[in-house]
Protein backbone atom coordinates (compact mmCIF):
# COMPACT_ATOMS: atom_id res chain seq x y z
CA UNK A 1 0.00 0.00 0.00
CA UNK A 2 1.45 3.53 -0.75
CA UNK A 3 0.47 7.16 0.40
CA UNK A 4 1.12 9.99 -1.76
CA UNK A 5 1.50 13.24 -0.03
CA UNK A 6 0.23 15.78 -2.48
CA UNK A 7 -0.19 18.75 -0.43
CA UNK A 8 0.37 20.23 3.08
CA UNK A 9 3.83 18.40 3.10
CA UNK A 10 6.30 20.98 4.92
CA UNK A 11 3.14 23.21 4.78
CA UNK A 12 0.14 24.14 6.18
CA UNK A 13 -1.91 24.67 3.30
CA UNK A 14 -2.99 22.43 0.56
CA UNK A 15 -4.00 19.38 2.22
CA UNK A 16 -4.15 16.08 -0.01
CA UNK A 17 -3.35 12.32 0.62
CA UNK A 18 -3.25 9.99 -1.96
CA UNK A 19 -4.08 5.84 -0.93
CA UNK A 20 -3.14 3.38 -3.28
CA UNK A 21 -3.55 -0.70 -2.34
CA UNK A 22 -3.81 -2.60 -5.82
CA UNK A 23 -6.24 -0.71 -8.10
CA UNK A 24 -7.89 0.41 -5.29
CA UNK A 25 -7.40 4.48 -5.19
CA UNK A 26 -8.33 6.59 -2.87
CA UNK A 27 -7.85 10.74 -2.52
CA UNK A 28 -8.54 12.42 1.12
CA UNK A 29 -9.46 16.18 0.62
CA UNK A 30 -7.68 18.40 -2.34
CA UNK A 31 -6.78 21.74 -0.71
CA UNK A 32 -5.59 25.21 -2.00
CA UNK A 33 -2.41 25.97 -1.28
CA UNK A 34 -2.70 29.71 0.12
CA UNK A 35 -0.07 32.20 1.32
CA UNK A 36 2.61 33.49 -0.86
CA UNK A 37 2.58 33.81 -4.10
CA UNK A 38 5.27 30.61 -5.01
CA UNK A 39 2.71 28.28 -2.63
CA UNK A 40 -0.52 29.34 -4.66
CA UNK A 41 1.51 28.67 -8.14
CA UNK A 42 1.14 25.27 -6.66
CA UNK A 43 -2.61 25.29 -7.00
CA UNK A 44 -1.90 25.72 -11.18
CA UNK A 45 0.50 22.16 -11.54
CA UNK A 46 -1.29 19.75 -13.63
CA UNK A 47 -2.58 16.64 -11.57
CA UNK A 48 0.04 14.05 -11.30
CA UNK A 49 -2.32 11.40 -10.75
CA UNK A 50 -5.58 10.23 -13.19
CA UNK A 51 -8.56 11.30 -11.63
CA UNK A 52 -10.50 9.25 -13.72
CA UNK A 53 -9.34 6.14 -12.13
CA UNK A 54 -10.44 7.26 -8.80
CA UNK A 55 -12.94 6.02 -7.35
CA UNK A 56 -13.45 7.30 -4.17
CA UNK A 57 -12.84 11.04 -2.35
CA UNK A 58 -12.79 11.26 1.47
CA UNK A 59 -13.88 15.38 2.62
CA UNK A 60 -12.59 15.78 6.23
CA UNK A 61 -14.41 19.77 6.08
CA UNK A 62 -14.75 22.88 3.87
CA UNK A 63 -12.28 24.96 5.11
CA UNK A 64 -10.35 25.34 1.61
CA UNK A 65 -6.89 24.55 2.31
CA UNK A 66 -8.88 20.82 2.32
CA UNK A 67 -11.43 21.30 -0.34
CA UNK A 68 -10.20 24.23 -2.38
CA UNK A 69 -8.33 21.94 -5.33
CA UNK A 70 -11.30 19.72 -5.62
CA UNK A 71 -13.73 20.88 -8.62
CA UNK A 72 -10.23 20.75 -10.73
CA UNK A 73 -11.28 16.86 -10.67
CA UNK A 74 -14.08 17.46 -13.27
CA UNK A 75 -12.03 18.92 -16.04
CA UNK A 76 -10.30 15.54 -16.18
CA UNK A 77 -13.06 12.96 -15.69
CA UNK A 78 -13.75 12.29 -11.97
CA UNK A 79 -16.78 10.22 -12.22
CA UNK A 80 -16.67 8.55 -8.71
CA UNK A 81 -18.36 9.40 -5.29
CA UNK A 82 -17.09 11.94 -2.43
CA UNK A 83 -17.96 11.41 0.93
CA UNK A 84 -18.47 13.83 3.44
CA UNK A 85 -20.94 15.10 6.32
CA UNK A 86 -23.89 17.04 5.82
CA UNK A 87 -22.79 20.16 7.42
CA UNK A 88 -19.58 19.91 5.44
CA UNK A 89 -21.51 19.85 2.07
CA UNK A 90 -23.45 22.81 3.10
CA UNK A 91 -20.11 24.94 4.62
CA UNK A 92 -18.33 23.58 0.98
CA UNK A 93 -21.33 24.97 -1.22
CA UNK A 94 -20.66 28.28 -0.50
CA UNK A 95 -17.05 28.32 0.43
CA UNK A 96 -16.55 27.06 -3.34
CA UNK A 97 -18.95 29.35 -4.91
CA UNK A 98 -17.06 32.37 -3.39
CA UNK A 99 -13.97 30.83 -4.40
CA UNK A 100 -14.89 30.50 -7.64
CA UNK A 101 -16.79 34.03 -8.33
CA UNK A 102 -13.31 35.44 -6.84
CA UNK A 103 -11.44 34.09 -9.52
CA UNK A 104 -14.35 35.14 -11.83
CA UNK A 105 -14.01 38.99 -11.12
CA UNK A 106 -9.66 39.07 -9.67
CA UNK A 107 -8.06 39.40 -12.55
CA UNK A 108 -4.70 38.17 -10.29
CA UNK A 109 -5.94 34.80 -9.66
CA UNK A 110 -5.87 32.13 -12.13
CA UNK A 111 -9.15 30.58 -13.31
CA UNK A 112 -8.89 26.80 -11.59
CA UNK A 113 -12.93 26.31 -12.14
CA UNK A 114 -16.45 27.33 -12.49
CA UNK A 115 -19.26 27.78 -10.47
CA UNK A 116 -20.64 24.98 -12.74
CA UNK A 117 -17.52 22.80 -11.94
CA UNK A 118 -18.55 23.05 -7.96
CA UNK A 119 -22.42 22.11 -8.61
CA UNK A 120 -21.15 19.63 -10.73
CA UNK A 121 -18.97 17.70 -7.87
CA UNK A 122 -21.04 18.26 -5.53
CA UNK A 123 -23.71 15.92 -7.69
CA UNK A 124 -20.67 13.38 -6.52
CA UNK A 125 -21.54 13.92 -3.09
CA UNK A 126 -22.36 11.19 -0.87
CA UNK A 127 -23.51 12.16 2.53
CA UNK A 128 -22.15 10.53 5.37
CA UNK A 129 -22.88 10.54 9.70
CA UNK A 130 -20.37 10.41 12.19
CA UNK A 131 -19.77 6.93 13.66
CA UNK A 132 -21.56 5.01 10.46
CA UNK A 133 -19.29 2.86 8.69
CA UNK A 134 -19.11 2.96 5.12
CA UNK A 135 -18.40 -0.37 3.01
CA UNK A 136 -16.50 0.55 -0.34
CA UNK A 137 -16.35 -3.22 -1.53
CA UNK A 138 -12.56 -3.95 -0.11
CA UNK A 139 -12.42 -1.28 2.52
CA UNK A 140 -14.40 -0.13 5.12
CA UNK A 141 -14.13 3.77 6.40
CA UNK A 142 -15.26 5.79 9.67
CA UNK A 143 -15.74 9.42 10.10
CA UNK A 144 -14.94 10.68 13.87
CA UNK A 145 -16.45 14.40 14.45
CA UNK A 146 -12.55 16.21 15.11
CA UNK A 147 -14.60 19.32 16.57
CA UNK A 148 -12.79 21.66 14.33
CA UNK A 149 -15.64 23.64 12.63
CA UNK A 150 -19.43 22.31 11.91
CA UNK A 151 -19.27 19.07 10.22
CA UNK A 152 -15.65 18.75 10.53
CA UNK A 153 -14.26 14.99 10.72
CA UNK A 154 -11.00 12.67 11.30
CA UNK A 155 -11.33 9.25 9.27
CA UNK A 156 -10.66 6.15 9.84
CA UNK A 157 -9.82 3.61 6.85
CA UNK A 158 -9.41 0.06 7.05
CA UNK A 159 -8.17 -1.31 4.03
CA UNK A 160 -5.89 -4.48 3.30
CA UNK A 161 -3.61 -5.59 6.32
CA UNK A 162 -4.06 -1.58 7.83
CA UNK A 163 -6.05 0.60 10.06
CA UNK A 164 -5.20 4.42 8.98
CA UNK A 165 -5.63 7.26 10.74
CA UNK A 166 -6.24 10.76 9.23
CA UNK A 167 -6.64 13.36 12.05
CA UNK A 168 -8.21 16.39 9.08
CA UNK A 169 -7.71 19.60 11.09
CA UNK A 170 -8.57 18.64 15.01
CA UNK A 171 -10.34 21.17 17.02
CA UNK A 172 -9.33 23.54 20.00
CA UNK A 173 -11.63 21.54 22.48
CA UNK A 174 -13.76 22.25 24.57
CA UNK A 175 -15.48 24.58 22.23
CA UNK A 176 -18.22 26.82 23.24
CA UNK A 177 -19.89 25.59 19.78
CA UNK A 178 -19.07 22.52 18.02
CA UNK A 179 -18.84 18.93 20.02
CA UNK A 180 -15.20 17.91 21.49
CA UNK A 181 -12.74 15.86 19.61
CA UNK A 182 -13.71 12.65 19.52
CA UNK A 183 -10.72 9.97 19.45
CA UNK A 184 -9.79 7.13 17.61
CA UNK A 185 -8.82 3.73 19.55
CA UNK A 186 -6.75 1.77 16.99
CA UNK A 187 -4.53 2.41 14.03
CA UNK A 188 -1.16 1.40 13.01
CA UNK A 189 -0.64 4.37 10.68
CA UNK A 190 -1.46 7.95 11.76
CA UNK A 191 -1.50 11.08 9.18
CA UNK A 192 -2.02 13.75 11.74
CA UNK A 193 -2.00 17.51 11.45
CA UNK A 194 0.62 19.77 13.23
CA UNK A 195 0.04 23.40 13.06
CA UNK A 196 0.34 24.21 16.12
CA UNK A 197 3.00 21.30 16.90
CA UNK A 198 5.46 23.60 18.56
CA UNK A 199 3.23 25.70 21.06
CA UNK A 200 0.40 25.71 23.73
CA UNK A 201 -2.48 28.14 23.09
CA UNK A 202 -1.78 30.85 25.59
CA UNK A 203 -3.85 31.12 28.89
CA UNK A 204 -6.60 34.13 28.83
CA UNK A 205 -10.39 34.44 28.32
CA UNK A 206 -11.32 36.05 25.04
CA UNK A 207 -14.66 36.49 26.73
CA UNK A 208 -13.14 38.95 29.26
CA UNK A 209 -10.77 40.40 26.44
CA UNK A 210 -13.84 40.88 24.00
CA UNK A 211 -16.20 41.89 27.29
CA UNK A 212 -13.83 44.85 27.53
CA UNK A 213 -13.80 45.85 24.73
CA UNK A 214 -17.18 46.35 24.25
CA UNK A 215 -17.12 48.42 27.50
CA UNK A 216 -14.66 50.39 26.52
CA UNK A 217 -16.59 51.68 23.70
CA UNK A 218 -19.60 52.05 25.44
CA UNK A 219 -17.88 54.87 27.38
CA UNK A 220 -16.12 56.30 24.62
CA UNK A 221 -19.10 56.22 21.43
CA UNK A 222 -16.44 54.48 19.50
CA UNK A 223 -16.54 51.93 16.82
CA UNK A 224 -14.97 48.35 17.49
CA UNK A 225 -14.40 46.78 14.25
CA UNK A 226 -13.57 42.84 14.19
CA UNK A 227 -12.32 41.55 10.97
CA UNK A 228 -13.58 38.25 10.94
CA UNK A 229 -13.16 34.98 9.06
CA UNK A 230 -16.74 33.78 7.68
CA UNK A 231 -16.36 30.14 8.99
CA UNK A 232 -16.73 29.16 12.90
CA UNK A 233 -15.08 32.86 14.17
CA UNK A 234 -18.22 34.34 12.90
CA UNK A 235 -20.62 32.09 14.81
CA UNK A 236 -18.30 31.87 17.68
CA UNK A 237 -18.31 35.66 18.32
CA UNK A 238 -22.28 36.23 17.69
CA UNK A 239 -22.43 32.99 19.98
CA UNK A 240 -20.46 34.73 22.45
CA UNK A 241 -22.10 38.63 22.30
CA UNK A 242 -25.23 36.54 22.57
CA UNK A 243 -24.57 35.30 25.93
CA UNK A 244 -23.19 38.52 26.66
CA UNK A 245 -26.39 40.71 25.67
CA UNK A 246 -28.73 37.89 27.71
CA UNK A 247 -26.36 37.36 30.75
CA UNK A 248 -26.41 41.72 31.34
CA UNK A 249 -22.13 41.73 30.78
CA UNK A 250 -22.67 44.30 28.08
CA UNK A 251 -25.57 46.48 26.97
CA UNK A 252 -28.29 45.29 25.33
CA UNK A 253 -28.45 48.22 23.53
CA UNK A 254 -25.04 48.45 21.56
CA UNK A 255 -25.93 47.53 17.69
CA UNK A 256 -23.67 44.61 16.21
CA UNK A 257 -23.55 44.57 12.41
CA UNK A 258 -22.72 41.63 10.71
CA UNK A 259 -21.79 43.26 7.44
CA UNK A 260 -20.01 39.67 5.89
CA UNK A 261 -22.84 38.13 3.18
CA UNK A 262 -20.38 34.82 3.59
CA UNK A 263 -21.07 34.86 7.17
CA UNK A 264 -24.14 35.27 7.27
CA UNK A 265 -24.85 32.19 4.73
CA UNK A 266 -22.38 29.76 6.96
CA UNK A 267 -24.36 31.05 10.32
CA UNK A 268 -27.99 30.17 8.21
CA UNK A 269 -26.42 26.46 7.91
CA UNK A 270 -25.12 26.81 11.24
CA UNK A 271 -28.50 27.23 12.22
CA UNK A 272 -29.98 24.47 10.82
CA UNK A 273 -27.71 21.47 12.53
CA UNK A 274 -27.99 21.84 15.92
CA UNK A 275 -27.37 18.49 17.16
CA UNK A 276 -23.96 19.17 16.29
CA UNK A 277 -23.14 21.58 18.84
CA UNK A 278 -21.80 21.35 22.12
CA UNK A 279 -25.59 20.30 24.19
CA UNK A 280 -24.06 20.57 27.78
CA UNK A 281 -22.67 24.18 27.08
CA UNK A 282 -25.66 25.17 25.47
CA UNK A 283 -28.07 23.68 28.19
CA UNK A 284 -28.05 27.19 29.51
CA UNK A 285 -29.32 28.82 26.40
CA UNK A 286 -32.93 29.86 26.51
CA UNK A 287 -33.10 30.84 22.52
CA UNK A 288 -33.09 28.16 19.84
CA UNK A 289 -31.50 30.48 17.87
CA UNK A 290 -27.56 31.25 19.47
CA UNK A 291 -26.41 33.49 16.99
CA UNK A 292 -29.41 36.08 17.02
CA UNK A 293 -29.55 38.70 19.82
CA UNK A 294 -31.51 42.24 20.66
CA UNK A 295 -30.14 44.55 18.10
CA UNK A 296 -27.85 42.66 15.88
CA UNK A 297 -28.08 44.33 12.36
CA UNK A 298 -27.65 41.92 9.67
CA UNK A 299 -26.46 44.44 6.50
CA UNK A 300 -27.79 43.59 3.48
CA UNK A 301 -25.65 45.48 0.66
CA UNK A 302 -22.73 47.54 0.15
CA UNK A 303 -24.84 50.42 0.38
CA UNK A 304 -26.32 49.80 3.98
CA UNK A 305 -22.63 48.95 4.80
CA UNK A 306 -21.51 52.41 3.68
CA UNK A 307 -24.72 54.07 5.68
CA UNK A 308 -22.92 53.02 8.97
CA UNK A 309 -20.55 55.90 8.90
CA UNK A 310 -23.28 57.64 9.37
CA UNK A 311 -24.69 56.30 12.50
CA UNK A 312 -23.22 58.35 15.42
CA UNK A 313 -22.64 56.09 18.75
CA UNK A 314 -21.19 52.77 19.94
CA UNK A 315 -21.10 50.39 17.86
CA UNK A 316 -19.48 46.69 16.42
CA UNK A 317 -19.03 45.76 13.23
CA UNK A 318 -17.80 42.15 12.34
CA UNK A 319 -17.09 41.73 8.96
CA UNK A 320 -14.91 40.42 6.21
CA UNK A 321 -11.86 39.54 5.28
CA UNK A 322 -10.43 37.50 8.51
CA UNK A 323 -6.95 38.74 7.25
CA UNK A 324 -8.28 42.28 5.77
CA UNK A 325 -7.12 41.10 1.66
CA UNK A 326 -10.64 42.18 0.76
CA UNK A 327 -14.44 42.01 1.55
CA UNK A 328 -16.48 45.22 3.25
CA UNK A 329 -14.35 45.36 6.27
CA UNK A 330 -12.02 47.24 4.13
CA UNK A 331 -14.04 50.15 3.73
CA UNK A 332 -14.84 50.45 7.75
CA UNK A 333 -10.48 50.42 7.73
CA UNK A 334 -10.39 53.40 5.95
CA UNK A 335 -13.45 55.12 7.70
CA UNK A 336 -12.44 54.04 11.47
CA UNK A 337 -9.19 53.26 11.93
CA UNK A 338 -7.95 56.74 11.86
CA UNK A 339 -10.08 57.41 14.41
CA UNK A 340 -8.63 57.54 18.11
CA UNK A 341 -12.09 56.13 19.39
CA UNK A 342 -11.86 53.10 17.53
CA UNK A 343 -10.25 49.86 19.04
CA UNK A 344 -9.81 47.28 16.56
CA UNK A 345 -9.91 43.44 17.31
CA UNK A 346 -7.62 41.11 15.88
CA UNK A 347 -9.70 36.92 16.85
CA UNK A 348 -7.43 34.91 14.26
CA UNK A 349 -4.10 34.21 12.64
CA UNK A 350 -2.59 37.00 10.08
CA UNK A 351 -0.82 35.55 7.39
CA UNK A 352 2.05 37.61 6.27
CA UNK A 353 1.68 40.24 3.87
CA UNK A 354 -1.94 41.06 4.52
CA UNK A 355 -3.00 43.96 5.87
CA UNK A 356 -4.40 42.60 9.02
CA UNK A 357 -0.76 41.32 9.46
CA UNK A 358 0.85 45.13 9.37
CA UNK A 359 -1.56 46.59 11.02
CA UNK A 360 -0.68 43.49 13.84
CA UNK A 361 2.89 44.21 13.58
CA UNK A 362 2.28 47.83 14.90
CA UNK A 363 2.24 49.64 11.23
CA UNK A 364 0.73 53.74 11.47
CA UNK A 365 -0.46 53.72 8.44
CA UNK A 366 -1.91 50.90 5.86
CA UNK A 367 -2.22 50.80 1.83
CA UNK A 368 -6.09 50.40 1.12
CA UNK A 369 -7.22 50.55 -2.51
CA UNK A 370 -4.39 52.72 -3.44
CA UNK A 371 -5.17 55.32 -0.27
CA UNK A 372 -2.64 55.76 2.84
CA UNK A 373 -4.91 54.83 5.74
CA UNK A 374 -3.86 56.28 9.14
CA UNK A 375 -3.89 53.65 11.89
CA UNK A 376 -4.82 56.03 15.10
CA UNK A 377 -6.89 53.02 16.73
CA UNK A 378 -6.18 51.19 19.57
CA UNK A 379 -5.10 47.46 18.45
CA UNK A 380 -6.07 44.77 20.69
CA UNK A 381 -5.14 40.80 19.83
CA UNK A 382 -6.79 37.57 21.06
CA UNK A 383 -4.85 34.25 20.49
CA UNK A 384 -6.89 31.90 22.09
CA UNK A 385 -10.07 31.73 20.21
CA UNK A 386 -7.86 29.49 17.04
CA UNK A 387 -10.14 26.85 15.69
CA UNK A 388 -7.00 23.93 16.04
CA UNK A 389 -5.56 21.99 18.82
CA UNK A 390 -2.92 22.82 20.34
CA UNK A 391 0.33 20.71 21.05
CA UNK A 392 -0.79 19.72 23.70
CA UNK A 393 -4.41 18.64 22.38
CA UNK A 394 -2.62 17.35 19.66
CA UNK A 395 -0.77 14.62 21.43
CA UNK A 396 -3.93 13.91 23.71
CA UNK A 397 -5.25 12.79 20.74
CA UNK A 398 -2.30 10.77 19.47
CA UNK A 399 -2.17 8.98 22.72
CA UNK A 400 -5.45 8.06 22.58
CA UNK A 401 -4.58 5.77 19.33
CA UNK A 402 -3.64 2.01 20.36
CA UNK A 403 -1.29 -0.11 17.95
CA UNK A 404 0.20 3.16 16.01
CA UNK A 405 3.60 2.27 14.29
CA UNK A 406 3.93 4.80 11.72
CA UNK A 407 3.14 8.64 12.36
CA UNK A 408 3.30 11.04 9.75
CA UNK A 409 3.19 14.72 10.62
CA UNK A 410 1.38 17.14 7.81
CA UNK A 411 -0.30 20.27 7.62
CA UNK A 412 2.08 22.55 9.79
CA UNK A 413 5.85 24.06 9.49
CA UNK A 414 8.65 22.45 9.68
CA UNK A 415 10.09 23.84 12.53
CA UNK A 416 6.14 23.03 14.16
CA UNK A 417 6.52 19.05 12.76
CA UNK A 418 9.95 19.09 14.04
CA UNK A 419 8.90 20.19 17.54
CA UNK A 420 5.81 17.72 17.82
CA UNK A 421 7.93 15.16 16.50
CA UNK A 422 10.94 15.54 19.26
CA UNK A 423 7.39 15.39 21.40
CA UNK A 424 5.98 12.23 20.41
CA UNK A 425 9.31 10.29 20.35
CA UNK A 426 8.62 10.92 24.36
CA UNK A 427 6.43 8.20 24.90
CA UNK A 428 5.61 6.66 21.29
CA UNK A 429 7.70 3.83 20.36
CA UNK A 430 5.92 4.89 16.55
CA UNK A 431 8.10 6.05 14.02
CA UNK A 432 7.96 9.59 13.19
CA UNK A 433 8.18 10.80 9.40
CA UNK A 434 8.07 14.53 7.77
CA UNK A 435 7.14 13.82 4.22
CA UNK A 436 7.66 16.46 1.54
CA UNK A 437 5.33 17.39 -1.02
CA UNK A 438 4.72 14.72 -3.57
CA UNK A 439 6.68 12.00 -1.84
CA UNK A 440 5.27 8.66 -1.56
CA UNK A 441 5.85 5.88 1.00
CA UNK A 442 5.01 2.62 1.30
CA UNK A 443 3.16 1.47 4.32
ZN1 LIG B 1 -9.53 23.67 8.83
Amino acid sequence: MQIQFLGAAGTVTGSSFLLTNNNQKILIDMGMFQGSRELEELNQKPLTFAANEINTVFLTHAHLDHVGRMPILMKHGFAGSVYMTAATREIAEVALLDAAKIMQTEHEKPILYTEEDVFSLLAHTKIVSYGEEINLGGFTALFRDAGHILGSASIEIHLGEHTLAFSGDLGNSPEELVKPTEYIKLADTVIMESTYGDRNHPDEDPNEVIIGEIKKIEGTGGALLIPSFSVERTQALLHKIAHFKADGKISHEIPVYLDSPMGEAVTEIYKKFPSLYNAELFSDSKSHDPFSFPDLRIVANYKESQKIHTEAGAKVIIAGSGMMTGGRILEHAIHYLPLSTTSLLIVGFQAENTIGRQIEEGAKSVAIYGQEVAVNSQVIMIHSMSAHADKKLLLRWLKEIEGVNKIFLVHGENTSREALRREIKKFSRGEVFLPHLEETVEI
